[in-house]
This record gives C-alpha cells, structure tokens and sequence, in this order.
C-alpha cells in the first residue's frame, strides 16, 4: 500500500512530471494540472549534471534523454579577445558518480517531451491550460481549484508549479525569489564542431560568456551581465544587444554571431534566489522544485534539484503506509541541506562575479559541492 492514492500535481516542468512518472508507476492516480495551452520549454537549452542524469534513471527516461542529448566531461575556460585560447581544462567531479557522464547539454524542449511522454505512458493525466487557483484542506484531504472550480479531493497536492508558485502562496509561505542582480542572454545555435564540452569566458565586458553543446549540430551560448531592465524590448533589439556584447569574444562565437546575424533569437532573463525553510508541506500539500527554492545556473544545479526532490519525495510516498510527520520529517532531512547547500554555493559564486573577487576559491567551492552531489539524495 502506497501513502496516497490519488494524487494532484500543479505544473509539468521537470519536477511535477518527474514526480507524476514514478507516482503514476506505482499505481497511483495521478492527474497534472498545467496552466500553459501546451508543452513548451523556454530558454533553448539546458545542462544537466550526473546527479540528474542519475534521477533520470530512476523514472526510467535515461535511455531517451541520453539519445536527444550531448553528453560530455569536463570544462574548458577560455580568455576573451580575437583568438580565445584555452587557458584551462578542468576535470570533473561526477555529481552523479561513476556510472554516468559528468554533464549533458540538452535542448529544453525535447526534455520536456521526453518527460512527458513517459508521464502519459505511465497513466498520469497531464491537462493543459488548466490553472491550479486554490486548496482547501480539510480531515478528508485537500480539495484542489482549477480556474476557481473544484476539482475534487486528492490525498496531496503536489505545488511543482514555479519560481512563481500559486500552491506555495495558497498555503501561507511567504519566501518569494529575490534577484541576485545578474541577467542572462541566450541563444540556441548551430555547434561548430570543436565545441565539445562547455566552454566559459571570465573578464571583458559581461561576467560570463560561454557555451553548452546539446547535440550534434547544436548548442546554446549564454551571456551573463549586470541585471539591466531589459524586459519589453523587440526581438530585433535583443539580438543587437547580444551581438554588440559578444564582440570581445573570439573562437567558437564568430560562429554563433554568424548565427545570430541569420536570425537566432535572443532571449532575457534575471537570476534569483531563495529557498522555503523546514517543512516545505502544510498538511496535503508540498511544494517542490523552483517553487520551494531557486538559485543562479552558475553550477547548473537548479533542475537538477528539483528532479531530486521529486525522486525522494515519491520514493517515500511509494515505500511508507502513511502520510504522516515521520516521512516528511525524512523528506525534508534528505532535501533541505543539499537544496540549501546547492543555493548558497551558486549564490556565493555570482557575488564574487558582481565583487570582482578575483581571489575567490570558485574552483574549489563548486568541486566541494560536486563531490556532496555524487551521493544520492
Ligand atoms: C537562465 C537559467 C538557466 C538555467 N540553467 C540551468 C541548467 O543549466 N541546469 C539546471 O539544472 N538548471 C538550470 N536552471 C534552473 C532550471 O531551469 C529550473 O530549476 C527548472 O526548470 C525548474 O523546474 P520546475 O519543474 O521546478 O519548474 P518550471 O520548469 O518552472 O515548471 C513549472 C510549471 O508550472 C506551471 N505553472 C505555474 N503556475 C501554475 C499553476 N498555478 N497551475 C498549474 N501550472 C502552473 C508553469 O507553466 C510551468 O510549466 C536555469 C535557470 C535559469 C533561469
């Protein structure tokens, strides 16, 4: 006997479907809600580290996402200016272990179908266009609101539904994100075949520049400046805008302006931070994901932790008789510190950026934190 039955899930980014595939496995009832018309991944591309490619195993999705993706070891910095040498080649720690690849660059949009193709196959109903609005709770369970109407009564709601949670404001936790004061830039474009690995560029004039490959013919480059209001603007000028600030930058972005200058889109947005303390649930309902905590992609870990988060969260669920405060006090043992450890080492690392703390141990920091990830959550 599993400790719930029948189970709601607000949003199907990574975290609400990764929780609606094991949960829908087990032979629970699932339904997820989610307010956008369609499946849909913005952002272009995505790197993910061995400790999702891990969790990607456990539901059962590693063999399609190892084929849609580019795997790869390790990382190269480069220097600005026209020739951009290789000035280091770091090696990785594996944060997913020995079994499998230190990283992989995927295209958003075909995670995002994978995932939700192996939710379906499961038995998960995964509704579109219908918003989570509400929750009662009462002795019985929590009723669940789409678009103002009840839904009817779930043993849990699942709030996997964003940094701009609906489920996590529902229930009375007030943390939001914060802006850390960075932006980003990116585009997804074609690979120049010496693009093998990410690729990162510190100093001229953004923090960061740099790529990911996600297939054979494919990567995203990103640029991360000082936060600008740079929200409305037309796509016209967003490519301007990312064109101009790359120009310090020789090597493999020649190859990405040419590609820009064909009409590659660029796309804006802020980096935050925050996480939900101790207990992320008020009774029935749970926040998990970019709901209970965000961070900036300066280690590439945020859906990383929200893929483990949906994987403790269901594990438990499957294995114990009983929702109650003993399994959300191991819920929250195994999630709490490695989410926290995550947040505050990706924060760390975009402060000394913004400081232009050259003396910073960035290497060491994001190594130690690799090596806590490569035991499983
Ligand atoms: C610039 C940038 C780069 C990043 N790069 C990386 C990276 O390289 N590697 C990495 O691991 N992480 C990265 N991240 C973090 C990663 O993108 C997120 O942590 C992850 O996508 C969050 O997944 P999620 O499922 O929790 O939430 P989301 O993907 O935000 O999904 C939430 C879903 O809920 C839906 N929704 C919202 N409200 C409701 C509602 N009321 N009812 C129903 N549905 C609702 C939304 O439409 C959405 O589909 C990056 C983040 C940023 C900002």
């Amino acid at each position: 006997m599993t400790a719930v039955q029948k189970v709601a899930i607000a949003g199907s980014g990574v975290a609400g479907l990764a929780a609606a595939i094991q949960l829908a496995k087990a032979g629970v009832e699932v339904d997820v809600f989610e307010a956008k018309l369609e499946l849909s991944a913005l952002g272009s591309g995505i790197s993910l580290q061995g400790n999702a490619l891990r969790v990607f195993d456990a539901l059962g999705a590693w063999d399609d996402i190892r084929d849609a993706g580019y795997a790869f070891d390790g990382l190269n910095l480069r220097a600005p200016g026209p020739d951009a040498p290789i000035v280091a080649q770091l090696p990785d720690v594996k944060a997913g272990g020995p079994d499998y690849p230190g990283h992989m660059g995927i295209p958003r949009a075909d995670l995002a179908t994978i995932l939700h193709e192996h939710a379906e196959r499961a038995g998960a109903r995964v509704q579109f266009g219908t918003k989570v609005t509400g929750v009662e709770q009462t002795d019985a369970g929590v009723e669940v609101f789409v678009d103002g109407e009840s839904r009817g009564l779930y043993d849990l709601l699942i709030g996997a539904d964003g940094i701009n949670s609906t489920v996590r404001e529902a229930i009375g936790i007030d943390t939001k994100p914060e802006p850390t004061g960075m932006g980003i830039w990116r585009t997804y474009v074609s690979r120049p075949a010496d693009v093998e690995t990410t690729e990162l560029y510190y100093g001229g004039p953004v923090y960061i520049a740099g790529y990911t490959p996600t297939g054979d013919d494919t990567m995203y480059a990103f640029l991360v400046e000082k936060a600008e209001d740079r929200f409305g603007i037309s796509d016209e000028d967003a490519t301007k805008i990312m064109l101009e600030e790359s120009r310090a930058y020789g090597g493999p972005w020649n190859a990405i302006r040419a590609d820009l200058e064909a009409g590659a889109k660029a796309n804006y947005t802020w980096f935050t931070k925050h996480i939900v303390d101790a207990p992320w649930n008020r009774g029935r309902v749970v926040v998990i994901g970019d709901a209970a905590h965000s961070c900036p992609p300066t280690i590439a870990q945020g859906a990383a932790q929200g893929l483990e988060d949906a994987l403790v969260l269901t594990e438990l669920l499957v294995a114990r008789d009983e929702l109650d405060d003993a399994l959300w006090d191991q819920f929250h043992a195994r999630r709490l510190p490695r989410a926290a450890a995550v947040v505050e080492a990706s924060v760390q690392l975009g402060q000394w950026q913004i400081d232009g703390n050259r003396d910073a141990d960035a290497g060491g920091l994001m190594f130690g934190v690799a090596k806590q990830l490569a035991e499983p959550a």
